[in-house]
């Protein structure tokens, strides 16, 4: 089996001597010592001829040139991707550009790369595709190779629905993207955010952190990228990092340093950070000749005006900065439009007592845990956006909102002037866990969800229960101690399976209905029964216990009707029950397009509404359920296994529907083999097309004799 490692631009370019070099970039740093350390294959754009000696050199390297017109490269990057879907996903959807013949490139570089894939990949091979130039591509391997396990990992931000919603070619991209068996993202606020615009614009399920789409599960998760622990290590000790150490110190001559590092791009947020330097010169006019500000600007996309117009404005800003607040012999600022190699810049990391990253919005941002890892005594401070996406994982840098000039200027003030203690306290935490979570763990992470996705995705839930392993569950149950869980709706109040259970069997019985319906449909009957789906327990003597207090949608309750009353009137025959501890709102089996739209809007609209609560709205297959994730048919199930004192080898047989019942299948209790009505999207282990089926199968196996 081969992984693939698939990005727009290879990370090689060739020397004037025909041999490879290393090209820079977030991502190549990320990704190539995880490829240079396994067997993968890398595949992208070299952009640059290739011979058959390059040929050579290529392969020996393990990577895959894609060869694609210059023109029509340039149209699927410069425009498509960073005319377009850079801007709008980073927030600015003012600037983003969307011309039709920019995404015919785009699809047709992203095209060209799945055939490269596809002609040397084979079933069963890993395909692990980087980043928002290349969304198309994982739909397009699916098409064709269905046995691929696919992963995509997405760099850059994923803006609020609202905001991806303006995409022109959005339902194109969402198909592209849910081809893959795992999309991760680095924070889970971009891997909610891609959730609800798939779950507002597509026919898809949420269930919990996965996605249900047709017959596959496709996993949506936060997998925060690391930076190469091993490479900052081993630069901090090597002997050309102590010489820029040396040069650097001689050059400040013991002024205090704050730094910046950046790709010269609009989404880094540079003129705001030095008119924040600025407020802090002009408020404390002792640093003015104590302190130097260093923002280095590594050039980025050049040929693009945006861009030399952005360089032309830092630069005068900085000059008009540096003309008033300077003096003969000293400028505060000191601004290189260059890029320097690793050592270089782990020696203005170490040197620098504060970091300022403050992007106005960035994927994750490498430069901060760089800084953070060459300081592993703890000194230094780092400066630290909200909108940047490693500020979900760094709580402990001073966090500043970017577009916040006083409040930046208060933080660099703050930083220089804070305490040793307390720096050493708050950069300890942060050194241990950039060191942990190293990119190797990142990639090995992410590659072992997609290898389990994809595996359940190729044995997903089509087994039927037959054979040995019914005779197998069906000797277990028999021996006493067992339990079956089954969904109300499934199982007639006189059907026999409910009275002639075998000796020793406990039977729950799971409905969404309020206690005084369960009571009057199985009084008398000796089996437990959980009403609203858990909220409340029945035992079999006839006692009823409810979840109390945690189990009250009180505060919310107002808000939640004012919700769905509004909205049920939009939409013919629909109804809002409110029980004690749900609510429902039923629409029918059928929904139209429009009904089912509203649907989707109004449990996203009613999720954010509880988002501080155990309440999450979930589908059911007649409309919308209200329920409290403290008390679910899971939890009923496993307070009912303590109760019957079931031991740990005791045979746990759930049965139930695609749309209520993945928590009782998904249930980590004793030995669970789960049977799932319907859907072949499920966690369920066994799979029955229709209610009787299932029916029969219970029969069979809670039959005295062998089934
Ligand atoms: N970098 C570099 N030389 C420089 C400045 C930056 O090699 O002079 C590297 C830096 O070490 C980091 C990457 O460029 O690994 C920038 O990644 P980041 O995620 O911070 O931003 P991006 O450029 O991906 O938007």
């Amino acid at each position: 089996m081969t992984t693939w490692l698939v990005s727009n631009r290879l990370p090689f370019r060739i020397q004037s001597d025909g041999g490879l070099a290393r090209t820079d970039g977030g991502l190549v740093t990320a990704l190539l010592p995880v490829h240079e350390s396994g067997t993968s294959w890398w595949v992208g754009q070299g952009g640059f001829p290739v011979d058959s000696s390059t040929q050579e050199r290529l392969a020996a390297a393990r990577v895959v040139d894609v060869s694609v017109p210059t023109d029509l490269a340039a149209a699927h990057y410069n425009g498509a991707s960073n005319g377009g879907i850079w801007p709008l996903f980073h927030y600015f959807p003012a600037i983003a550009r969307f011309r039709p013949e920019d995404w015919e490139a785009y699809r047709s570089v992203n095209r060209a790369v799945a055939e490269t894939i596809l002609a040397r990949a084979e079933a069963g091979d890993t395909v692990w595709i980087h980043d928002y130039q290349l969304m198309l591509v994982p739909g397009m391997l699916r098409e064709q190779c269905p046995d691929l396990a696919i992963g995509y990992f997405h760099h850059i931000p994923f803006p609020a629905s609202e905001v991806f919603k303006i995409h022109p070619a959005r339902d194109e991209i969402l198909a592209g993207l849910l081809g893959a068996d795992v999309i991760g993202f680095h924070t889970l606020e971009y891997a909610r955010h891609f959730t609800a615009a798939a779950a507002r614009l597509r026919d898809v399920a949420v269930v919990a952190e996965d996605l249900h789409v047709e017959d596959r599960i496709v996993r949506v998760g936060a997998f925060p990228l690391g930076i190469d622990v091993g490479a900052v290590e081993r630069s901090l000790a090597s002997p050309a990092h102590a010489t820029a150490l040396a040069d650097l110190e001689r050059d400040l001559g013991g002024r205090r340093l704050v730094l910046g590092v950046d790709r010269l791009d609009y989404t880094k947020g540079i003129r705001e950070r030095l008119a924040a330097f600025e407020r802090v010169l002009r408020r404390r006019p002792d640093l003015r000749s104590r302190a130097t500000f260093i923002q280095l600007c590594v050039p980025s996309r050049i040929e693009v005006d945006r861009y030399d117009l952005l360089r032309q404005e830092i630069e005068r800003e900085v000059g008009r900065i540096n003309g008033e607040l300077g003096s003969v012999g000293h400028t505060p600022i000191h601004y290189l439009f260059q890029r320097r190699n690793l050592d270089e810049l782990t020696a203005l990391y170490r040197r620098a007592e504060v970091a300022l990253v403050t992007p106005l919005r960035d994927g994750l941002n490498l430069v901060c845990k760089e800084y953070v890892a060459c300081h592993p005594e703890g000194d230094g401070m780092l400066v630290l956006s909200e909108f940047a996406g490693a500020a979900e994982e760094m709580g402990e840098a001073l966090v500043v909102n970017p577009y916040d000039v006083e409040a930046v200027a208060e933080a660099i003030l703050r930083a220089l002037d804070m305490p040793k203690s307390e720096r050493r306290e708050r950069m300890g935490v942060l050194h241990a866990r950039v060191v942990e979570a190293d990119n190797r763990h990142w990639a090995a992470d992410f590659l072992a969800a997609v290898t389990e996705v994809a595996g359940r995705n190729r044995t997903n839930a089509s087994r039927s229960l037959e054979g040995p392993e019914l005779t197998d569950l069906h000797r277990r149950l028999a021996a006493g101690g067992g339990l079956v869980a089954i969904d109300a709706d499934l199982v007639p109040p006189d059907h026999p399976l409910l009275r002639q259970g075998m000796p020793g069997l406990t039977i729950l019985l799971i409905s969404s209905r309020p206690v005084e319906d369960c009571e009057r449909s199985w009084s008398g009957l000796g089996v437990w029964i959980a009403a609203e789906r858990g909220a409340s327990l029945r035992d079999p003597s006839g006692t009823w216990r409810t979840g109390g207090e945690s189990a009250s949608l009180e505060p919310y309750r107002a808000e939640v009707l004012r919700c769905l009353e509004k909205r049920a009137r939009l939409i013919p025959r629909s109804r809002v029950i409110v029980n004690h501890f749900s609510i429902h709102w039923h629409i029918g089996r059928r929904p139209s397009p429009l009904a089912e739209a509203i649907l989707r809007e109004t449990g996203a609209i009613l999720d954010g509404i509880l988002a501080r609560s155990p309440w999450h709205a979930v589908r059911t297959g007649a409309g919308l359920v209200l329920r409290n994730g403290l008390h679910t048919a899971g939890t009923a199930l496993t307070s009912v296994t303590e109760a019957a004192g079931l031991g740990s080898g005791a045979a746990v047989v759930t049965v139930g529907d695609r749309f209520s019942d993945e928590s009782l299948f998904a249930w980590g209790g004793t030995a669970n083999a789960s049977i799932a009505v319907g859907s072949p999207v499920t966690h369920a282990t066994y799979l029955v097309a229709h209610a009787d089926e299932a029916r029969e199968l219970l029969s069979r196996l809670l039959a005295e004799d062998r089934p």
